[in-house]
């Protein structure tokens, strides 16, 4: 049995006649930048995260970004986040002309330490991003609570989040803005690159709005030096086509993670991902730590079953941020991890015998 890390064809393939159809009228319309199709999305997806504006955008790079910006992050501001995510979080704070400033995750959850996060504020501190990683919301009340003491904005990074809850209400709608990524392999994908921001601040969705389309609040009327970030109508139309099936997307991947942490309990040296009392976790990814990773990587890889590391060297580490003088050490849980991490094949379409197979081959390696 072969089982691969992820299955975009047998999404498309169960949902086929849906996803070109929508894809049929952006094109007999000819409505491919922005438009009508990305303001009907933005809409829906802003009731979905009960929040009141979502602003469509073409990545979830760009929508880290245009919120930073649109917060008003500039040179000379540090930016607080953690070292254990996609380089993006990061990157969008370097190309403000800020500075990204790391903190150590919590054990179990791999999320911001409120504790540490306070600890690293300075007198440069602008904003916070805190990311829900794999799907499990950072403890976001402490984050809330330290930021306002501060005087800091909250940037929530929910690119891996997409139907994930905090005591009972979507992430995103928390802080300041919530930014999401509809890359393809995200919990809700597009069949490009895509992005929103979403936020309950009036004059922060406006600005964002701005910043997006060439920094025009009417055409060829130029108020603030902007970009072109807007998102593809077909992408759209695709995600809109899409978004009433998330909460079972979501359910069968909780579903699956139930039933890898069942088969696998008891399995000395693994440690299984833990969902926070706090958390309704959406499995964007099933990481497990094992001592000895790469080894049992390898073997499942050969024998045909789809493995990942999320991430393999944390950002402090990487050579695009020396700069910054972080030494190995600086963050034992996020390096520990990034040793340690092994990412299950996790999809809504897995069917229960490839997690069972995949449970097998893994208890034989071990
Ligand atoms: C995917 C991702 C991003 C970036 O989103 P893109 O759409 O690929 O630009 C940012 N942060 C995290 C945590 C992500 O997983």
């Amino acid at each position: 049995m072969k089982v691969p890390f992820l299955d975009l064809k047998a999404q498309y393939a169960a949902i086929k006649s849906e996803m070109d159809r929508a894809i049929a009228e952006v094109v007999t319309d000819a409505a491919f930048a922005g438009g009508p199709y990305v303001a009907k999305f933005e809409t829906s997806f802003a009731a979905f995260c009960r929040c009141q504006h979502a602003i469509g955008v073409g990545s979830g790079t760009d929508a880290l970004w245009f919120a930073l910006l649109a917060l008003g992050v500039g040179a000379g501001d540090e930016v607080i986040t953690v070292p254990n995510t996609f380089i993006a979080t990061a990157e969008a704070i370097s190309f403000c002309g800020a500075k990204p400033v790391f903190v150590d995750v919590d054990e179990r959850t791999y999320t911001m330490r409120p504790d540490l996060f306070e600890r690293a504020i300075t007198a440069q501190t602008k904003v916070v991003i805190p990311v829900h990683l794999f799907g499990q919301p950072a403890d976001m009340d402490p984050i809330l609570r330290i930021a306002a003491a501060h005087g800091l904005r909250v940037i929530e990074d929910a690119c891996q989040a997409h139907g994930a809850e905090y005591h009972g209400r979507p992430v995103g709608s928390l802080g300041d803005a919530g930014c999401f990524s509809f890359y393809p392999g995200k919990n809700l994908g597009a069949y490009g690159e895509a992005g929103a921001v979403i936020t309950n601040n009036q004059p922060l969705a406006e600005k964002i709005r701005i910043l997006r389309d060439h920094g025009q609040p009417r055409k060829y009327f130029h108020t603030v030096v902007g970009w072109n970030g807007r998102m593809d109508g077909i992408q759209g139309a695709v995600l809109a086509a899409k978004l009433p099936h998330l909460p079972a997307w979501n359910e069968a991947r909780r579903a699956h993670a139930r039933l890898y942490k069942e088969l696998l309990s008891g399995v000395s040296g693994v440690t299984l991902p833990w969902e926070a009392d706090y958390s309704r976790h959406v499995f964007h990814i099933f990481a497990l730590r094992l001592p000895g990773r790469d080894a049992a990587l390898q073997r499942l890889t050969n024998e045909g079953i789809g493995c990942a590391i999320h991430y393999p060297i944390p950002l402090h580490l990487q050579e695009a941020y020396r700069d910054l003088a972080y030494r190995a050490g600086a963050f034992p849980v996020a390096e520990r991890c990034a040793g340690e991490f092994l990412s299950l094949p996790m999809f809504p379409e897995l069917q229960a015998a490839q997690v069972e197979f995949v449970v097998g081959r893994l208890r034989a390696i071990m």
